[in-house]
């Protein structure tokens, strides 16, 4: 066993080597330029491209001409929001709608259109375990309503959204239903056709494939979405993302879906249960270990602990060979308590000395062991010097 053993796959995650193969390969062999229309290079580098976007369709039951390449899950939700509530303003329609769990690339140009665009934005609160409840949100969605964003899965307590019932409720009010998947893609079954859903995010980093890779999925049919621009260029990835695609990365997103899609039932029930393990161990040998989230509507590999009484800063020098996180990687830079812990009513003491865990395709019974021992040795040395 290597060290540090990395548990922190809400992150990022390690590039599966079959996808780096693709990457490399794509880079070496094919680079024309997809829109030279002229000649066998252009042609192989657009066929890659299309291959891709079947591949990314077919993760979340889209169709391929309904996906746009970015360069990840922030541009895509920013594209996505900002793109929509531009292209409708005017339109009689005023309202958006989010969740108090989202990750900063929704809240922030959520938070933008409210105080320089316009818009009317409700925050729909979510329940102590993380869920939101269609009810809840499905009240703050009306005939004035143009677009609700919730995303699937929680990046800090892995919780699984409904959004196959939000996807329903907005479409009877007219609404657009946008979901960040930068978390759940790949891991929870997704079909955007049957849970109504128009917009959707994806990362390729999240899924074993390169950084600044994503893509955004755009219904064109029942209904058709029409989103405005934010750059303007050569009109590539029609018009909405103009730029020359980033071919070789685009393959190896393409690639990492088709993994993510082949091997997610056997990567889940394997995932799922080295993480019940682990927390059973932690419960079993530690007093006072809350689990944060909702208990079994989460990701596979996610935890989400607090360990009463232990501040997160000395538990994570303590655990040295250990790569887990405070809260969420955007966050854990600045010192400050997780805002979703907060929104889940957690106490400030409590989110102070909380731990995200993620487990991930590579991870070893060997690993969960490893991570077992040090933090049982660490919170109780810490607990034992207070
Ligand atoms: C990681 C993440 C993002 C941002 O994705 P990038 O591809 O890094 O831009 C957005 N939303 C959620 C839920 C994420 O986990």
């Amino acid at each position: 066993m290597k060290t540090p053993v990395y548990l922190d796959h809400q992150a990022t995650t390690p590039l599966d080597p079959r996808v780096l193969e693709v990457w490399q390969r794509t880079a070496r062999e094919h680079y024309g330029n997809p829109s030279s229309a002229g000649h066998a290079f252009g042609w192989a580098a657009n066929k890659v491209l299309e291959l891709a976007r079947e591949q990314v369709a077919a993760m979340i039951g889209a169709a391929p001409d309904e996906i746009l390449f970015t360069s990840g899950a922030t541009e895509a939700n920013n594209l996505a929001l900002l793109g929509v509530a531009r292209a409708y303003a005017g339109r009689g329609r005023d309202g958006l709608v989010c969740s108090n769990l989202e990750h900063p690339a929704v809240r922030q140009p959520m938070a933008h259109l409210a105080n320089k665009e316009g818009w009317r934005l409700d925050v729909v609160a979510a329940a102590e375990d993380g869920v939101v409840v269609p009810e809840t949100l499905g009240a703050l969605v009306d005939e004035r309503t143009l677009l609700v964003s919730l995303m699937a899965a929680q990046n800090e307590i892995g919780t699984l959204q409904m959004i196959n019932e939000v996807g329903g409720l907005c479409r009877r009010a007219g609404a657009f239903c946008h979901v960040d998947a930068a978390q759940a893609a790949g891991r929870v079954d997704l079909d955007v056709k049957r849970a109504q859903i128009d917009l959707m995010s994806i990362s390729g980093h999240k899924i074993y494939g390169p950084k600044g890779i994503g893509a955004l999925y755009v219904s064109r049919r029942d209904p058709r979405v029409t989103v405005a621009p934010l750059m303007f260029g050569g009109g590539q990835e029609r018009d909405l993302r103009p730029g020359t695609q980033n071919v070789p990365a685009i393959a190896a997103l393409g690639e990492a879906c088709r993994l993510a899609v082949a091997e997610r039932e056997a990567e889940n029930s394997r995932l799922a249960a080295m993480r019940d393990r682990l927390l059973q161990t932690l419960q079993a040998q530690l007093p006072d270990v809350q689990l944060n989230g909702h208990p079994t509507q989460r990701l596979a590999g996610n935890l989400n602990l607090s360990f009463g009484g232990v501040p997160v800063g000395r538990l994570l020098s303590a655990l040295s060979g250990l790569a887990v996180s405070a809260g969420s990687a955007c966050a854990s830079g600045d010192g400050q308590s997780s805002p979703v812990l907060a929104a889940l009513g957690v106490s400030p003491e409590l989110a102070a000395s909380s731990l995200r865990i993620g487990l991930g395709r590579f991870t070893t019974d060997e690993e969960v062991d490893f991570a077992a021992e040090k933090i049982v040795g660490a919170v109780s040395r810490l607990r034992a010097s207070r």
